[in-house]
C-alpha cells in the first residue's frame, strides 16, 4: 500500500447500511481453511480497478451489529466477484456494487480474529478521515490560492474586480485561514498518530473542517465564475471548477457523511448527552 504498488478498495457499506455500517449482512462463512463471501457491498470507489480490497464480513452466525464482524482482504480478482459501476453527478465510474457468489478468501486473509472486524474497520475509518485526506487537503491550499488569483482577474457583472467584492474577500480570507488550520490540525494528528500509533476520533473534526471549507470554496468560485459555471461537459478536466463542485457534495457523504461527523464530535469528543 506504501510503495502505491496496488491498488486497495474499501468494502464496507451495504445497500441496508451506510451511516449505520453496524447493520450489515454480508456473509462469511468458514469452511475448512477458508471463508466463503456471499453478499452486496455498495458504494465502493475504485472497485472496478482495484487490485484488493479491505472487507468487513458478518461470520458468526446470529449475531448483530459491531459483534460477529471480520476484517478480511479480498484479492478482487478472486471467481465469484462482479463488479457494477454506478454512475454519479460528477458523470464519472467513480463507485461501484460489488457483489459476492461463493468468493473463497483464505483464513491467513483475515486481519485479527473473528469478531474484532469492528475494530479493525474503526481503526482504518479513522485514517481515513484524518490522514486519509492529506493529498485531499493539500490541493485545497492550492485551490485556495487558485481562486483567490481567479477574483484577482475576473470581473462581476457590475464591473468590479471579485476580489473588491468585500463579502467574496472576506470569504476568501477565511477559506484560506481555516485551511491552514486544518493543515496544522493534519500535523499534530500525525505525530500523535506516531506516539499512539492509531488515530481517534479527532479525524472526524479534520474530515468535517476539510468538507465544509471545500465546499463554502467551490460557492465563492461559482459566485466569480458567473455563467461560465454551467458549461460542464462530460469530464472533470472541460470545467474544473464545475467538477470541484459536484465533488464537494460528495466529500459530505463519502467516508461517513457530515451528520455522523457532527454525532462523532459531539458523543466522543464534547462527551455531549446523546439525544437518543
Ligand atoms: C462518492 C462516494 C464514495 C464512497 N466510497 C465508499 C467506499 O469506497 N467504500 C465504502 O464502504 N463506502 C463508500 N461510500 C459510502 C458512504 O460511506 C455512505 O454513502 C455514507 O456512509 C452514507 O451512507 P448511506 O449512503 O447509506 O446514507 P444513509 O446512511 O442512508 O444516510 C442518509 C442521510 O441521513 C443522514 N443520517 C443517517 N443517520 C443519521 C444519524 N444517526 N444522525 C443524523 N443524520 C443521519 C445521513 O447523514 C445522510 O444525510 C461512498 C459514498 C460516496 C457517495
Amino acid at each position: 500500500i506504501l510503495k502505491g504498488e496496488a491498488l486497495w478498495s474499501q468494502g464496507f457499506s451495504e445497500p441496508g447500511a451506510g451511516s449505520d455500517l453496524a447493520n450489515i449482512v454480508t456473509k462469511g462463512e468458514i469452511d475448512g481453511d477458508h471463508l466463503v463471501v456471499n453478499g452486496q457491498k455498495m458504494w465502493t470507489s475504485i472497485g472496478l480497478y482495484s487490485d484488493y480490497q479491505e472487507l468487513l464480513v458478518r461470520v458468526e452466525p446470529g449475531s448483530a451489529r459491531h459483534k460477529g464482524l471480520a476484517w478480511v482482504i479480498c484479492d478482487m480478482k478472486s471467481p465469484g466477484i462482479e463488479v457494477r459501476p454506478i454512475k454519479i453527478m460528477t458523470n464519472e465510474n467513480q463507485v461501484n456494487m460489488v457483489y459476492y457468489d461463493n468468493v473463497r478468501i483464505p483464513l491467513s486473509n483475515m486481519v485479527g480474529k473473528v469478531g474484532d472486524g469492528w475494530k479493525v474497520a474503526m481503526s482504518t475509518l479513522s485514517f481515513e478521515r484524518g490522514t486519509g485526506f492529506i493529498g485531499d487537503q493539500l490541493a485545497l491550499l492550492e485551490k485556495v490560492q487558485a481562486v483567490i488569483e481567479m477574483a484577482r482577474k475576473t470581473r462581476l457583472e457590475s464591473g468590479r474586480l471579485a476580489i473588491d467584492d468585500d463579502d467574496i474577500a472576506y470569504r476568501l480570507g477565511r477559506i484560506k485561514a481555516d485551511t491552514m488550520a486544518i493543515r496544522a490540525m493534519t500535523l499534530s494528528a500525525i505525530s500523535e498518530i506516531q506516539s499512539r500509533g492509531a488515530p481517534g476520533s479527532e479525524a472526524s473534526i479534520m474530515k468535517l473542517l476539510m468538507t465544509t471549507t471545500y465546499k463554502a470554496l467551490s460557492e465563492v468560485a461559482v459566485e466569480v465564475m458567473g455563467w461560465q459555471f454551467f458549461e460542464y461537459g462530460d469530464h472533470r478536466s472541460t470545467n474544473p471548477w464545475t467538477y470541484q463542485f459536484l465533488y464537494s457534495w460528495v466529500l459530505t457523504i463519502a467516508g461517513g457523511s457530515s451528520e455522523i461527523q457532527r454525532e462523532i464530535i459531539a458523543d466522543r469528543i464534547l462527551n455531549l448527552p446523546r439525544a437518543r
